[in-house]
């Protein structure tokens, strides 16, 4: 989504007639998109910002913005705390920016905060750049209602609102003549999307009749959300991937209840027996928080014996970081954090055995892989992906990218597929 949000602040930069610096050292303007998830990756922000304040010293000229969900929950605190920052603009605030910007620069430079977050605004009529030749983004929510109890995201980023379906499909369509073979659908939670009479299914429905689109992906599912009539889009739909991202965060329930997820481990693998059955060959990925407050041994365990029942094709997984004004913040942050690393390096081990065992059956199978841009090893080497967001090393030329090939697996990397050279489909 911040990638997302990128494209959009530069969109709307571009419109002004400003262009990418080749480097900061050469930047009039310098923004930092942000990340509030956890602890650390505001870590990592401040410690970027105050590392600019050096080229500040030297080009007091430049201006220097903070954009996304630490400048919308910091606000003016990162202005007196950081005073070489010129710019504090929350995630609903980007149209302001072109605005802020030459006002700074006239005024050279006084401090500005936007941080007024509109449940009404969805960016509709802006359509980003992209920097990726074959796959586009496309947010289709903003914002989140759920409030899981760990989460800062429905703080920053305001109450959940939808694209109109009209707006989407323009985007896609506009995607597709700017040589997009693929889109991804983004929200916080895409499974409860809903403008007038069109939820999520319809909108995948929809988007089955675009002209040149061959694939669809969308991020991120919730669970509770997941319904019937979803599954059956997806398995109906032959442009939606067999790819579904499907948080689970912990397999006990009294952890689940504790994160206000609305879900059972029970009902979570009934959804994964659905899918299964009717989308053959899924390929399942997941979000895996460890350390919530009061997880005990046994709580971790079941979340260990879930991940086993489920082998699940990739995880993401997270050390439990209390954020201020969260609900689960008032709980007593019980679990050490040597403990909660412990729990961590167990799940990543875990996971990366399943990942394995992925990765092997697939090899000596045909698959249908997206080819999209040089591999880093050079020499003639494409990246290209399966249905199933695999990623697959094979021979290939520039000609090919953003095509579909049909090729055979030979080997695997332990992270990525390696293939013969692809036949057209
Ligand atoms: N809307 C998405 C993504 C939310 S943030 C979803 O519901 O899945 C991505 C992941 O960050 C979450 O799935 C969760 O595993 C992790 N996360 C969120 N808050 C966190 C916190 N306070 N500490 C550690 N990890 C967290
Ligand atoms: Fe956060 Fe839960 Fe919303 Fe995801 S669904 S953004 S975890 S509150």
């Amino acid at each position: 989504m911040n990638f997302s949000d990128s494209e959009l602040i530069e969109t709307l930069l571009s419109e002004q007639g400003l262009g990418r610096a080749a480097g900061e050292s050469e930047a009039d303007l310098i923004l930092i998109n942000t990340c509030s998830v956890r602890a650390h990756a505001e870590q990592r922000v401040m410690g970027r910002l105050r590392a600019l304040k050096k080229l500040k010293d030297r080009r007091p000229e430049i201006l220097l913005g903070v954009c996304g969900c630490m400048a919308q929950r910091m606000g003016e605190d990162l202005l007196r705390e950081l005073p070489w920052v010129d710019l504090v603009v929350g995630p609903d605030s980007y149209r302001r920016l072109p605005g802020l910007v030459s006002r700074a620069g006239r005024d050279n430079p006084v401090q500005a905060a936007e941080l007024v977050l509109d449940r009404a605004e969805t960016y509709h009529g802006i359509l980003p750049r992209r920097r990726d030749e074959v796959s586009a983004w496309v947010p289709i929510t903003r914002g989140c209602d759920n409030f899981c109890s760990y989460c800062i995201v429905p703080y920053v980023r305001g109450r959940e609102r939808s694209l109109e379906p009209e707006a989407v499909e323009r985007q896609v369509a506009l995607a597709v003549e700017g040589g997009a073979r693929e889109v991804v659908l983004l929200g916080q939670n895409v499974n409860s999307y809903r403008s007038g009479p069109t939820g999520f299914a319809g909108l995948l429905r929809r988007l089955e009749s675009v002209p040149g689109l061959a694939r669809v992906r969308f991020l991120t599912s919730h669970p509770r959300d997941l319904s019937d009539e979803i599954v059956e889009a997806m398995a109906g739909c032959g442009k939606v991937c067999e790819h579904l991202h499907l948080p689970v965060q912990s397999g006990s329930d009294r952890v689940l209840e504790a994160m206000n997820r609305g879900y059972t481990r029970d009902y979570y693998l009934d959804r994964v027996r659905l899918l299964r059955s009717r989308v053959p060959g899924l390929s399942l990925t997941t979000d895996i928080l460890v350390g919530f407050p009061g997880e005990t041994a046994e709580d971790f365990g079941r979340t260990v014996s879930l991940m086993k029942q489920v082998c699940f094709d990739y995880a993401y997984t997270f050390r439990y970081s209390p954020r201020p004004g969260t609900a689960a913040a008032g709980l007593e942050d019980s679990v050490p954090e040597q403990e909660k690393k412990r729990r961590l390096q167990q799940v990543i081990d875990l996971q990366l055995a399943h990942t394995r065992a992925a990765l092997d059956s697939m090899v000596g199978a045909e698959v249908e892989a997206m080819v999209v841009k040089p591999a880093r090893s050079g020499q003639g080497k494409y990246l290209a992906r399966t249905r199933g967001h695999f990623s697959v090393i094979l021979p290939a030329e520039s000609s090919q990218v953003g095509r579909v090939v049909r090729t055979v697996v030979t080997a695997h990397t332990g992270m990525s597929l390696v293939a013969g050279a692809g036949c057209d489909t």
